[in-house]
């Protein structure tokens, strides 16, 4: 049996395999048994379609490949010229594109060394997950071919990405999207893709002076912003015409007190991540969504930004909201991501209600699946975009941080770290007792 089956090669699902990769882990493990598996056809990701640049900075993408532990076939991908160009980043913002390429890299030499030591299922959509009597779990894939088959193995980590629900959230009680008039509507995950920053181009250029209304206050949000103004048809558009409406204002991430305090910026105790001393890390918006608020805010050293203001949805009635969406040229919600699920069923073949799919979080503890009962399910975890991974303390990050902490760095080390060790646990107990 398997030790473990990855459903998901993004860099979600990658994050505990480079995790052991860089501490000299991953030969052994790999000789256990691991198997990914994978709709595309390659490992690495869906950040390509994203026409923006990043919010991490280079160098937190070069570190995986810098680890002394790495093993002999990762290391040659060092002196290889997507590792120079992204070193050409090490202080500033790669292109996401760049970001893909380089992640995909990464993911095709772990594919070469998965299909050569254990199990590489690529071009294969997995169905649902069937937990087993004896405590261990069985994926039913779809292969390439269209034959079902089944994997057994002692865990599995699901690594779908994420989606926006969007439609039915509730703006206001009793109010939700999907009861309100609207010309054009593009979530932020559209709005931020090359063709929806196209098709938005077109929609900016028409609108007139009609409001671009860009719904949420958090990096998407921010990013949106951003992005929007870069396109030639944002040059036309009037002084307060994108207009951010947010529940609060975003926090702000800086690399210490210090340069929140140069920049203006009021840090409470609770910012402070006492691991590393940044303001807002984990929950402060950076790079560009970062200037984007700074442009906004006036702050020192930066060229105002006067097409986009920010409203407090909270001031508005039900009914000013509903007319101030109808009014507008494009709608772009940007509330975030939820995890993509699979079905999982108990050995009794009965479905189990998974937090992520009541729109909950999608992990607890150890990154393991949470039941919408607040149990977790011991030989499932999940990692990626929009899981809501909460860390402990020891792992640092701000106390007054409530979100998510949606970061490759953080998948390929300490969530990554956390997830290997549990199923590492896991191997070492009698089957039946995983069960329990
Ligand atoms: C616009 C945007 C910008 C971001 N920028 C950054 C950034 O700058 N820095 C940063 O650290 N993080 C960033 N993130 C957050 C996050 O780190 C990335 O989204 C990251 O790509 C998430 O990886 P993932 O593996 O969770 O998801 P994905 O990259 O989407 O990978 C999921 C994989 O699962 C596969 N899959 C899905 N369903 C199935 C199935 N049924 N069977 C088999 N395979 C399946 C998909 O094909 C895909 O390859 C950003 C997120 C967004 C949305």
């Amino acid at each position: 049996m398997l030790s473990s089956v990855i459903i998901g090669g993004g860099p979600g699902g990658l994050g505990p395999i480079l995790w052991a990769a860089q501490r000299g882990l991953l030969p052994t493990w790999l000789d256990r048994g691991v198997a990914v598996v994978e709709r595309q056809a390659h490992l690495g990701g869906t950040l390509g379609r994203f026409g923006i640049k990043s919010d991490s900075l280079g160098g937190s993408y070069l570190e995986c490949l810098e680890a002394a532990g790495l093993p002999p076939e990762l290391k040659p991908l060092r002196d290889e010229p997507l590792a120079h160009e992204m070193a050409q980043y090490r202080d500033s913002f790669p292109p996401l594109v760049l970001v893909d390429d380089y992640m995909r890299r990464i993911g095709t030499a772990l594919a070469a060394m998965l299909a050569e030591r254990s199990a590489l299922h690529l071009s294969t959509e997995a169905r649902a997950i069937h937990l087993r009597r004896d405590g261990s779990v069985e994926v039913g894939i779809t292969g390439p071919d269209g034959r079902e088959s089944v994997l057994a193995a002692c865990s599995a980590v699901v690594a779908l990405g994420g989606r926006q629900r969007w439609m039915h959230g509730e703006l206001k009680p009793g109010l939700a999207l999907a009861n309100c008039q609207m010309r054009h509507v593009m979530p932020s995950d559209r709005a931020l893709s090359t063709a929806g920053l196209n098709e938005a181009d077109q929609i900016l250029a028409e609108a007139g002076r009609r409001p671009i209304l860009i719904l949420g206050g958090s990096h998407s949000a921010y990013s949106v912003a951003g992005a929007f103004l870069e396109l030639p048809g944002a040059e036309r558009l009037a002084k307060g015409q994108i207009v951010i409406l947010q529940r609060r204002e975003p926090r702000i991430f800086y690399p210490d007190q210090q340069a929140a305090l140069d920049d203006l910026y009021d840090v409470a105790p609770g910012d402070v991540c006492p691991r590393t001393q940044r303001v807002n890390r984990m929950g402060g918006l950076r790079g560009f969504g970062r200037e984007m608020w700074r442009q906004i805010a006036e702050r020192p050293r930066t060229t105002p930004e006067p097409r986009v203001v920010t409203m407090d949805m909270q001031r508005l009635s039900t009914a000013g909201l509903v007319a101030m969406i109808a009014e507008a040229a494009l709608v772009v919600p940007s509330f975030g991501y939820r995890s993509v699920m699979l079905p999982v069923f108990d050995a009794g073949g009965a479905r189990l209600a998974l937090n992520a799919e009541l729109g909950g979080v999608a992990v607890g503890e150890q990154s393991r699946l949470l039941l919408s009962d607040g149990t977790s399910v011991p030989n499932l975890f999940g990692i990626g975009l929009g899981t809501g991974y909460k860390l402990p303390s020891s792992m640092g990050g701000e106390p007054n941080f409530d979100g998510q902490a949606n970061s490759l760095w953080l998948y390929h080390n300490d969530i990554g770290a956390i997830i290997y060790r549990a199923i590492h646990e896991l191997m070492h107990q009698p089957t039946a007792a995983v069960a329990a």
